[in-house]
């Protein structure tokens, strides 16, 4: 396996340098026009500042309810800086391991690899509603593959179906990579079907003008690039990925990517911390029973 040199970490600066600023600035998140009782709308409350995590009563209702409750952070005991922190290392181009973040943010591994997995939660869901307009183009590649050695069938390489919307310049901006099952290891490309279903699935077929390529040589070169750089970002942070976990991961990548290219890293930064309370977190429990790839008990015990 590669390593390459350790991965430098952008310096945490931002403005959220305390517990209570990161606090306010969820508060303010959540409620940008000013408190609203979930239960019945009420606007007016009372801040109750006794607890770590401020509570608000619902002046009607009494209802107390914080603004925590509803996100990923909700039930959390750790310092809000540390996800803060979290938030910031998931958005490197190269996202961060559950190992490395242990490390930087000193937690378990296990927590870490929860955190992770909350983030990449919310990022996902987000990702899923927003589907591909305008100008899309869409291959059908491989991944793991290669490029420089196109005629050799790597063990690994995978159909994929890859979408993207570009800019005035031809750049991909939002990229969605789907594999299809049943494909690694062999020569196998994405059928016309899969790409209908592809476009079905992901492009707004009503406002967007779909150009399909299918040959390898007629592929959008610029997507193609966006695969490989899926490829090898992939490789150098988690190393070799099961088959059972590379969609979700690939998802991370393109993900963090549009993040990215989409914004400067104040408002990337806002856009993540804006998923992150938009959806509640799912348990340990219920991680564990959707995630195949759960950490191992002897890396736990490694962390
Ligand atoms: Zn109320």
């Amino acid at each position: 396996m590669e390593f390459r040199e350790e991965t430098v970490l952008q310096p945490f600066h931002s403005r959220y340098h305390s517990e209570e600023a990161c606090m306010e600035a969820l508060i303010a998140m959540k409620w940008p026009d000013g408190f609203v009782c979930p239960r019945c709308d009420h606007t007016g409350c009372s801040r109750l500042n006794s607890r770590r995590v401020p509570l608000f009563e619902c002046g009607r209702c009494k209802h107390q309810t914080s603004a925590l409750v509803g996100t990923i952070f909700e039930g959390t005991r750790l310092p809000l800086l540390k996800w803060f922190m979290a938030l910031d290392l998931f958005l490197l181009p190269d996202g961060i391991s559950a190992l490395r973040l242990s490390q930087v943010i000193d937690v378990t591994y296990k927590t870490a690899w929860l955190m992770l997995h909350k983030i990449r939660h919310a990022a996902l869901h987000f990702d899923a509603q927003e589907l591909l307009y305008g100008d899309v183009k869409v291959n059908s590649d491989q991944y793991g593959r290669n490029p420089s050695r196109c005629a050799v069938s790597h063990p690994h390489a995978s159909a994929i179906v890859a979408g993207c919307t570009i800019d005035e310049a031809g750049e991909p901006q939002q990229v969605k990579i789907r594999l299809l099952p049943q494909s690694r290891g062999t020569d196998t490309r994405a059928s016309r079907r899969d790409l209908t279903a592809f476009i079905d699935e992901h492009v707004d077929r009503l406002a967007s003008e779909v150009q399909l390529s299918t040959q390898a040589f007629r592929l959008y070169a610029p997507l193609r690039s966006v695969v490989r750089e899926a490829w090898v970002s992939l490789k150098n942070t988690y190393g070799a990925l099961g088959r059972k976990h590379l969609q979700a991961y690939l998802n991370e990548f393109t993900g963090r990517r549009w993040l990215r290219v989409s914004g400067t890293a104040e408002s990337m930064r806002q856009k993540l911390l804006q998923m992150c309370i938009a959806i509640p977190g799912l348990s340990y429990c219920q991680l564990i029973a959707r995630q195949p790839d759960r950490p191992l008990e002897n890396a736990l015990a490694a962390a």
